[in-house]
């Protein structure tokens, strides 16, 4: 009795008290659970959500819901872990709406490869400090590459391998979580100059090493073959976008890990050119050859909100159901160095969970229809229960 006039009285003085929220524990309820690293739905799931994180994940037969706790009923639905999209701009356009938009479309993590200003690494605050609601957010800087280049956006490019490193301590010193380089054109060069680029080796060496210096990973815009081979020689976490890597270069991705965020709805899918129809071709042959892979869209390119579309296209140029699922999930996860706490719905994670109806492997469009999101144990959209 004391204790609940306590609690009264603290809610009365803090009426929005995260902490409050955070102590009693959420169970959650569903027809069926997503397990990407097994590739298993399984039936009848009960997640324990507390203080921001899964403790506990059983079925329904086996495990009670603890005493006390705030019951989430998902009837008919299945829980996945929170999608991951590893190369958004949230910034281009109106920020807050746009990572508004992610979140309830079950993006609770995303990459931002690139903002004017610095502008993407204060939203990642303001969403980080619970001022606007969004995904969890992994942020480069800027873009940095060649004065006059791809993306010289903003009059800011530079030139030479000293100017390159200096905008790499520039973007850290901003507070930017990894680094984006850009190396080449788009498609159409890459086909007619398949050795043309924008960064050439000393650029891209000084831009991983002044990286390296502060643990940050650089992602590489590269779609022509000469500029992937030398970005994954050179030391690049991932490259940036479809394109035309080579029989050898795809290899040696697969023997170090290298992930591809192929972006083939933005680069294949949107009308038909020459240009666009030789790159599928090409992506069906690396895809089918096992590269690392990690679902990205270039949201900003293509509407923010809509990005689960990309997993159709991931289907469609031959990867299965299970694979796309991992390439936004357990994929990105491992490619932003956040394995152990994304990715899964296992215990210790982030409370990250979605909800969708029906299984998730027979048709990956059920992914663009997401009823429920949960980002760190707090619901930000229930279609299933509205009562909650
Ligand atoms: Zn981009």
């Amino acid at each position: 009795m004391g204790m609940r006039r306590v609690l009264a009285a603290a809610l009365i003085l803090f009426p929005n008290s995260l902490s409050a929220q955070e102590s009693t524990a959420v169970t959650l309820r569903a027809a069926h659970l997503f397990d990407p690293a097994r590739g298993l739905v399984l039936d009848d799931p009960v997640v324990v959500v507390q203080g921001g994180r899964i403790s506990a994940v059983g079925t329904a037969a086996a495990m009670p819901a603890p005493p006390g706790s705030r019951i989430i009923n998902l009837d008919g639905a299945t829980l996945l872990p929170g999608l991951i999209d590893a190369h958004v701009h949230l910034t281009l356009g109106p920020a807050d709406s746009n990572a508004r938009a992610t979140l309830l479309a079950g993006f609770t993590t995303v990459q931002d490869l690139g903002g004017l200003a610095h502008a993407n690494i204060a939203l990642r605050d303001r969403v980080a400090a619970g001022r606007t609601p969004g995904p969890r957010i992994i942020s480069a800087g800027g873009w940095i590459g060649v004065r006059g280049g791809i993306c010289d956006f903003d009059g800011r490019g530079v030139r030479g391998a000293e100017e390159f490193a200096a905008r790499v301590r520039e973007d850290v010193a901003a507070g930017a979580d990894l680094i984006k380089i850009c190396v080449t054109g788009w498609p159409g060069d890459a086909l007619s100059h398949p050795d043309s680029v924008e960064a050439g080796e000393a650029e891209i060496a000084a831009v991983v090493a002044e990286a390296r210096k502060s643990g940050r990973r650089v992602m590489a815009h590269a779609i022509g073959r000469r500029g992937i081979e030398m970005a994954v020689r050179l030391g690049a976490a991932a490259i940036v976008h479809s394109g035309f890597p080579d029989s050898v270069t795809v290899a040696e991705m697969k023997r170090r890990g290298i992930y591809l965020i192929p972006t083939l709805w933005s680069l294949t899918g949107r009308g038909a050119s020459a240009d666009a129809t030789a790159l599928g071709r090409h992506m069906r042959r690396v895809l089918a050859a096992g590269v690392p892979v990690a679902m990205g869209t270039d949201a900003g390119v293509v509407p923010h909100g809509r990005n689960a579309r990309e997993l159709a296209w991931l289907v469609r140029s031959g990867l299965t159901p299970l694979q796309a699922l991992r390439a936004a999930t357990t994929g990105a996860a491992e490619l932003l160095g956040l394995g152990d706490s994304l990715g899964l719905v296992a215990p210790g994670r982030y409370a990250d969970l979605i909800a969708v109806e029906g299984n998730p492997l027979d048709d990956v469009g059920r992914l663009e229809r997401v009823g429920f999101v949960m980002k760190a144990g707090k619901v930000y959209r229930n279609d299933f229960s509205p009562s909650r």
